[in-house]
Formats: C-alpha cells, sequence, structure tokens
C-alpha cells in the first residue's frame, strides 16, 4: 500500500508507520546482537576454498622458480616469472609489463604515490612533493583506503561524482585539463568499491585520451575485483594500458590488482602493471627498499591458481557462496524499501558491495541508529574523501563476511533505521 512512497503519506499514516517500526526497532535493540557489516571481509568459507594451498609446498620439493632461482633464498626483485605471467594473464597485459609485490597491493599504491612525491613518476620535471600543491580526483563514492593514502601524503582531493558508467569524465576532463597541480586520478574499474560500476569502454578511452595540464598526470587503476564476478556474463572492461599506449600516452597508468579476496586477504600476493619504461623506472627505485618480495608465497600462489581459466575456475566457488548472499540483501532491500522513494541501491555484477543512497542528510543518523541496536556498517561518509559525504546518504553493504542468517538480521535492521530516520525527516519537512 505504500507504492506510491512514504512522501504521499499523510502525518497520521507516517505517525502510525513511525510508532510499528519503533517497537520491532527496540525489540531487535533488546536482543544485543552484534552484527558486522563494515569491512569488504570474504567469510570463512570462502576462506576454505584456498586452504589446501598450505599443503602445496613441501619440504621435499625442489622450491625453485622457473628461471632456476630458489625460492628459499634471495633474489628476484619483482617476482618469480611464472608469478608474473599468471598476473599478466590476470591484467590483460605482458608479462614484461608486471611486476610482483608483496601481500598487498594498497601497499603498493602507497609506495608509489610516495616515490612520486619524493621523485617524481617517470618523466616528471619535479617530485610532485615539491610543488605547492598535489591535488588527486577522487570518483566518489570510492574506496575509503585511498582518500587515505592521500590525506597521509596531504594530497588535496576533489571530489567526482561516480556516474552509472565510471566517473563523471566532463568534469574530469574539465579540471584535468585547467590545472596542473592535478596530478592523477583514483580508479577502482571494475565493480567498483562501492557502486558494483564497471567503466564503459567510452569512459576507459576518454581516460586514456584527455588532455591533462599535468604532462606527469598519472591513472592509479585498483583493479581489486577484476576476476570477482557474481553472474555468468562478466562485465567487460576495456584495457586501459593498452588503450593508453593506442592514445599517445604510454606511461599515464599504473595498474594495481592483488589475490587478497582470491586466496587469503593479508596473505596473498600483489602486483603492478605498467609501461615497460614504468616498470624499469620503478623496479630501480625500490632496489634501494627491497631485495626481493616473498617467493614462497608466489610460488604457493602459482601452484594453487595455475592459470587464468584455473582462476575463473576457482572465483565461481567464491561466487557461489557470496551470492546468495547478495541475492537475499537485495531481495530485503527491495521488499522493505521498494517503490517507497527513500532508498536506492545498485546490483552490482561482482565485486564486494553494494551502494545505497539513502534521502539527503540521513546515513550518518541511519548508520548510528543501526549500531545501537548491534549492527556495525562502514562510517557514514567513510566512501568519500575526509570522511565527508557532502550529501549525507551513502551507505555501504558489505554482505561477504556475515553468515545469511546474520546477514538477515542485520539487512532488516538497516532497512527498520532508514524507514524511521526517513520518516522523521519527511514529518520535519512538513
Ligand atoms: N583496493 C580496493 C578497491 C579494495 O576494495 C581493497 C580491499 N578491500 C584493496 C584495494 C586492498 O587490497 P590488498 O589486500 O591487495 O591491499
Amino acid at each position: 500500500e505504500q507504492s506510491a512512497g512514504f512522501t504521499n503519506l499523510g502525518a497520521t499514516e507516517l505517525n502510525r508507520l513511525y510508532a510499528s517500526l519503533k517497537e520491532t526497532y527496540g525489540e531487535y535493540k533488546r536482543r544485543n546482537m552484534k552484527l558486522d557489516m563494515s569491512r569488504g571481509k570474504p567469510c570463512p568459507e570462502q576462506l576454505a576454498l584456498s586452504k589446501e594451498m598450505l599443503d602445496i609446498l613441501s619440504s621435499n620439493d625442489l622450491l625453485k622458480a622457473e628461471d632456476g632461482s630458489d625460492c628459499l633464498n634471495y633474489g628476484g626483485i619483482d617476482g618469480i616469472p611464472e608469478a608474473k605471467r599468471l598476473f599478466s594473464q590476470m591484467m590483460n597485459v605482458s608479462e614484461n609489463e608486471v611486476m610482483i609485490g608483496g601481500n598487498a597491493s594498497l601497499n603498493m599504491m602507497f609506495d608509489a604515490l610516495s616515490r612520486a612525491m619524493l621523485h617524481g613518476v617517470y618523466g616528471s620535471e619535479v617530485p610532485w612533493g615539491k610543488l605547492p600543491k598535489v591535488k588527486f580526483l577522487c570518483p566518489s563514492p570510492g574506496y575509503d583506503r585511498h582518500f587515505s593514502i592521500c590525506e597521509q601524503l596531504q594530497i588535496e582531493m576533489i571530489t567526482v561524482d561516480m556516474l552509472q558508467h565510471g566517473p563523471d569524465m566532463d568534469m574530469v576532463e574539465k579540471l584535468a585539463r585547467e590545472d596542473d597541480s592535478i596530478k592523477g586520478i583514483w580508479c577502482v574499474p571494475k565493480y567498483s568499491n562501492p557502486d558494483g560500476i564497471t567503466y564503459s569502454d567510452e569512459t576507459v578511452d576518454r581516460l586514456a585520451r584527455m588532455h591533462t595540464e599535468a604532462s606527469d598526470f598519472t591513472i592509479f587503476w585498483d583493479d581489486a575485483y577484476t576476476v570477482h564476478h557474481l553472474t555468468n556474463e562478466p562485465d567487460p572492461l576495456k584495457n586501459i594500458l593498452a588503450a593508453c599506449k593506442t592514445a599517445g600516452h604510454p606511461n599515464r597508468v599504473y595498474m594495481f590488482c592483488s589475490t587478497s579476496k582470491i586466496t587469503f586477504p593479508g596473505s596473498g600476493v600483489a602486483a603492478l602493471a605498467s609501461s615497460e619504461a614504468n616498470v624499469s623506472h620503478i623496479r630501480k627505485q625500490i632496489s634501494a627498499q627491497t631485495i626481493g618480495p616473498d617467493k614462497i608465497n608466489q610460488l604457493r600462489h602459482v601452484r594453487f591458481l595455475q592459470n587464468i581459466d584455473h582462476i575463473h575456475a576457482h572465483m565461481k566457488k567464491h561466487a557461489d557462496i557470496i551470492k546468495p548472499k547478495f541475492d537475499m540483501v537485495l531481495h530485503k532491500l527491495e521488499t522493505a524499501l521498494g517503490g517507497k522513494n527513500i532508498a536506492w541501491w545498485n546490483k552490482p555484477n561482482g565485486g564486494y558491495f553494494i551502494s545505497l543512497n539513502t534521502l539527503d542528510d540521513c546515513a550518518a543518523e541511519v548508520v548510528q541508529m543501526a549500531a545501537e541496536a548491534g549492527v556495525t556498517l562502514t562510517k557514514a561518509g567513510a566512501t568519500f574523501p575526509y570522511g565527508k559525504d557532502p550529501r549525507n546518504r551513502n551507505i555501504r553493504i558489505a554482505p561477504t563476511f556475515p553468515s545469511l542468517e546474520e546477514l538477515e538480521a542485520a539487512i532488516d535492521i538497516l532497512c527498520l533505521c532508514i524507514q524511521l530516520v526517513s520518516i522523521k525527516k519527511l514529518q520535519v519537512q512538513r
């Protein structure tokens, strides 16, 4: 009966609804639950999929890489050949364009940006940190940890809206063309965190082609969810490195990815891909920082994951575990909130999140109310630079970690809170 939306309900009806929802909310509160939907972590069943990887190397094996190097010893600044091959398949680049890092891609991103601040990127005239101001474009909602890196390095963040096919490219092109202190952009191009959006070919082409006032403008292309599909029809993503080469900007992009959500977060293998010129420049720089990353973990991963087809088969098992969770959340949102004109959400084909927008100025209160009933959500505002969502409406739902039962309760509570806060908001507006 509410299909016309809450806005069409009279004050008395809204008050009555509020009272009954509030009662249900009170019942949940008394149950003292502890439900965490705050971070995009795999659940224990997902982690179990990779446990056999821990048995794949044995002390009896000859632990040598293809090039004969002993994985038990020093050496190999940018990874063993078979690891480079595996990542080159995943990232769709050539083996010479890949560097293997340590256990986390975020670390590689932080280091890459730190190096740019200290020394500039390949082709920079001045280290970025020596300039009076450095700015980055931050399509938002986005990944909070990208924004934390900028904050820590004192890089000013400019919020750019995320649209259905990626960042608002009119805005990106205009800003990058006009301001030489804008040195780069953060992108999560596939199943973006949190919107679950995949950039269109046109978006990729425009990023590769656009004129940037800074000649050393660099795209930080965080392809964290490149093989993390939820359906049998994966979103296609155009190859940015190839597009940059075609556009005559071969050194414009750093691509990142990792096996964090393929095998074990925190104990995976990360990689960076870029032009050969960039990669050899970086290789020289990092030779002062490390003798080389963990080759044993690389070997373990290559033996376990084997090749891109095998990775896809492995990811299918992840999808089998988490797809029902996404489906349940989407179904519940539709049932509780559909047609009420108080919340809108995306239906991602992959990745780890469902991004939900409330009415303006409601998100922080919803998150707070949910917390009081035992449901921990990502902090409101976290998906925007400086933790400030200008419309205070975005909520990131991370459905993978909780069990189905826990998730059901958590979403029920979330939907209750959204309705309660919306009604209050609508009553005030009248
Ligand atoms: N990028 C994005 C977009 C992510 O969502 C995450 C993990 N939640 C990461 C990077 C972190 O990856 P890693 O474990 O390789 O540092």
